[in-house]
């Protein structure tokens, strides 16, 4: 198997993947975000065990890439305290711009780091974690 047909295996794995698809009712925090040059949108709904992350789910529409992305993510930061949480995409943030990273806390999400070439799926991937950055209030 190639590295191309192992990383489109994954992006369609965690696309079709619905385990964190859906809203959760009375969450805590809730954003929804957009990405216009490509159509795609995310809505996150997060519930807080105190300051740890203890649930997310999350509704949208978009491009294979922005959806798995927030599959990912999803999978990424259930159980983290919010302060991991930040920091988890920032380093995300500075892998897709070409900056050094810590790979051991990005986890499964550094698959996306071979979309740093191409900019208008940069938009795509950081999508769902901008948007969870806002939700967060950071
Ligand atoms: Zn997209």
């Amino acid at each position: 198997m190639s590295l191309e047909e192992l990383y489109s295996d994954f992006i369609m794995y965690h696309y079709k993947n619905p385990n964190h698809r859906g809203e959760i009712e009375n969450c805590d925090l809730t954003e929804k975000g957009a990405n216009l040059s490509c159509g795609d949108e995310i809505t996150l709904y997060v519930k807080m065990n105190g300051d740890v992350i203890s649930n997310i789910k999350f509704d949208g529409q978009g491009c294979a890439i922005s959806q798995s992305s927030a599959s990912v993510m999803i999978d990424i930061l259930e159980g983290k305290t919010i302060e991991d949480a930040v920091r988890i995409i920032e380093n995300f943030g500075r892998m897709l711009r070409g900056e050094k990273f810590d790979d051991m806390l990005l986890e499964d999400a550094t698959f996306f780091e071979s979309l740093k070439s191409y900019p208008l799926r940069i938009k795509c991937a950081n999508l769902p974690w901008q948007t969870m950055l806002v939700a967060l209030g950071k």
